[in-house]
């Protein structure tokens, strides 16, 4: 996760901001962020993230929030976050969605729409959003469209990242994270310094356990059984942006909102090139 969060504006400057806590979103039950993103100058932008796990989702999440000043919305960051609670406060449904997480099983669509409806409040947040991994179905693709419609707003566009199976399976098998920092690093194409210690705090990297090759096989399975209705969904309203997702995030970056452009002209004032950490040109 990036440490800064930049607000977007047309001429390509940022303005930086501290990351913005989620609060609102990772807790829910109307708990209020302490650090709200700060809302671009322009509308605000409101995107949909698909792809398979493993795809680079969260890379670009994080480049989109860092660029458009909008805040990231993953239902696994809340799952996650709920799991680290003390287990006396779990629900039966959340007890059964940790179950499900563990075999890389969807959570039952009842129990991640409830969970989203908690806290559509994000989904009018004055600084926008970019939703990653939900909706992963038909079903919660339809409940978030009455949610937004709801609130008054709409999607700006739906971005599909594509890989080759086996590419993604061999990202997710060699997958390590930092439990500490966050710190991302892959086995054999991002190494950290020393074998198992995050370079950045010192942390101990660990597998997340649905990268465990066998819940990767059981997520791949459950992704490709309810994707093609999901795209057929956005393709029909005219939303849906495909992005080969091979090449560095910047390269993901910019192919996106260059496939965007050719959708919807005029949608793409984010293509201008990325200025670096910092926000200095
Ligand atoms: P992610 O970090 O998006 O890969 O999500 C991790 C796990 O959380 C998934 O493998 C599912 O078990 C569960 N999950 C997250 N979002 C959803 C969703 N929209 N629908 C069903 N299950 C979900």
């Amino acid at each position: 996760m990036s440490t800064q969060a930049a607000e977007f504006t047309p001429g390509g400057q940022n303005h930086m901001n501290s990351t913005p806590d989620r609060t609102a979103w990772l807790k829910g039950g109307g708990a209020l962020c302490l650090n709200p993103p700060t809302p671009p100058r322009g509308a605000p932008w409101r995107l949909v993230l698909l792809g398979a796990p493993g795809v680079g989702k969260g890379s670009q999440a994080d480049l989109l929030c860092e660029r458009l000043g909008a805040c990231h919305l993953s239902t696994g960051d809340v799952f996650r976050a709920a799991r680290r609670s003390p287990t006396g406060e779990r629900s039966p449904a959340m007890q059964a969605a940790f179950e499900c997480m563990h075999r890389g099983e969807l959570v039952p669509d009842g129990t991640v729409v409830s969970l989203v409806a908690e806290r559509k409040a994000c989904l009018h947040c004055a600084g926008g959003f970019v939703l990653d991994g939900f909706p992963r179905t038909v079903a919660q693709a339809e409940a978030l469209e009455i949610m937004l419609e709801d609130q008054g707003v709409g999607l700006d566009a739906v971005f599909d990242y594509q890989l080759p199976l086996e590419e993604i399976v061999e990202r997710l098998a060699g997958r390590r994270i930092c439990p500490v920092c966050k710190a991302i690093y892959h086995l054999t194409g991002h190494p950290p310094r020393a074998e198992g210690i995050c370079d950045l705090c010192g942390g101990p990297l660990v597998q997340r356990d649905d990268d465990r090759l066998e819940a990767v096989y059981t997520r791949m399975e459950a992704y490709t059984a309810t994707i093609e209705p999901l795209l057929a969904f956005y393709k029909q309203r005219r939303q849906l942006v495909v992005v080969p997702a091979h090449g560095t995030p910047q390269e993901v970056y910019e192919r996106a909102w260059a496939r965007a452009a050719v959708l919807r002209p005029g949608l793409a004032p984010a293509i201008t090139p990325w200025p670096g950490p910092g926000g200095k040109p």
